[in-house]
């Protein structure tokens, strides 16, 4: 994967004088998108210009750990409207690891309130949206924050690469490959991992903090939904499971206790898709995952108006919970008629 000399030539020219930034991400933020978000945020204010980040909603407590996430404003909380000076006082709005402005939810209106700042788009969904003056789109790079280093590298040289800024661009890598496991994992994924790691990051607690600082609810959830929640149909290939606000209250549920969920069915043998649906006060959540060749970001975008990456993708459901069930079955009964599963 190569980043284009004429883009980060264009991205050089934008930088060239100091701007006042404002750096966005995803909704339901997660590794990567808070990763990229500080070590980009991080390299832009060392070269002189003014970085404000803003993050739709908050991040689930097991990223706390993270170096310089307390910076960032959590537009949903944000009473003060130091979010919203921010929008409108920015020249330039970078958009990380997303690929339309809807996955904002209300930030996306308050960004699009804002018609004279440049946008610049780097992501690595598939289907990014055109609206942006500079979009440096790559679906087959396993991250944004492999893809913002690889960027901070070519522009300012690895040696601007701090710390702070290794560790969460590591975050970001490590948590969108599933530890390295996912597609997408290349030789120069590895060389950007030795040259992160040359600043001194301790891997084995980074891994710990991600991985092994959840609630004693998360595992008491978890085990009831494998044991009772867990449907698995079409031959054994496919798998859904469910939760509902009431069982989340059960099992005293934070945000980001369903995380990882949806990978296990597919330690399942023979399995081929899974999915996990999550009710919301209005609407229901969906994660799709896949095995191979099927492609779930075609299965999102088609049946449940979301999307993502071939192998990992959401989307949402407006109907009751049994509805939107039926609807899933219904449509992996289509979509395997069309050859597709
Ligand atoms: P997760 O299941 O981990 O929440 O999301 C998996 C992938 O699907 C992520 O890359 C995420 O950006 C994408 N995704 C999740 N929900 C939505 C959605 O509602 N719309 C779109 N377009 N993509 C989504
Ligand atoms: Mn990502």
């Amino acid at each position: 994967m190569d980043i284009s000399k004429d883009k980060l030539s264009a991205l050089g020219d934008m930088l060239s004088r100091p701007r006042k930034i404002v750096i966005v991400s995803h909704t339901n933020p997660d590794g990567d998108a808070i990763g990229s978000s500080i070590a980009w945020g991080d390299v832009l204010a060392a070269t002189g210009h003014t970085v404000t980040r803003i993050l739709p909603n908050r991040y689930p407590y097991y990223l706390d750990f993270m170096p310089g996430i307390r910076e960032i404003i959590i537009h949903k909380n944000d009473t003060e409207g130091r979010a919203a000076e921010a929008i409108a006082e920015a020249d330039l709005i970078f958009c990380l690891d997303f690929h339309t402005v809807t996955r904002l939810d209300a930030l996306g209106d308050a960004i699009e309130s804002n018609r004279t700042a440049e946008r610049v788009l780097i992501d690595h969904h598939l289907d990014p949206s055109t609206d942006f003056d500079l979009m440096i789109s790559h679906p087959t790079a396993s991250s944004t924050s492999y893809l913002v280093a690889r960027i901070i590298e070519e522009m300012f040289g690895a040696g601007s690469i701090t710390r702070r800024m290794a560790e969460v661009l590591f975050v970001g890598m490590m948590t969108d490959t599933g530890n390295f496991a996912f597609s997408y994992i290349t030789p120069d994924l590895f060389r950007v991992v030795a040259m992160l790691c040359s600043t001194g990051i301790d891997i084995p607690a980074i891994h710990n903090s991600v991985y092994n600082s959840f609630t004693e609810g998360r595992a008491r959830l978890f085990g009831y939904v494998i044991n009772r929640k867990m449907k698995i149909f079409h031959n054994g290939q496919v798998a859904h499971m469910s939760l509902t606000e009431q069982e989340m209250r059960r099992f005293w549920f934070q945000q980001g206790d369903s995380e990882g969920f949806v990978n296990y069915p597919l330690t399942i043998r023979k399995m081929k898709m899974s999915a996990i649906f999550i009710e919301h006060h209005d609407f229901i959540r969906v994660s799709l995952r896949s095995r191979g060749k099927i492609n779930v970001n075609l299965f999102a975008s088609r049946y449940f108006n979301g999307g993502g990456h071939k192998n990992a993708a959401g989307g949402k459901s407006f109907a009751p919970m049994a509805e939107t069930l039926r609807h899933f079955e219904e449509s992996v009964a289509e979509f395997a008629a069309e050859g597709l599963l």
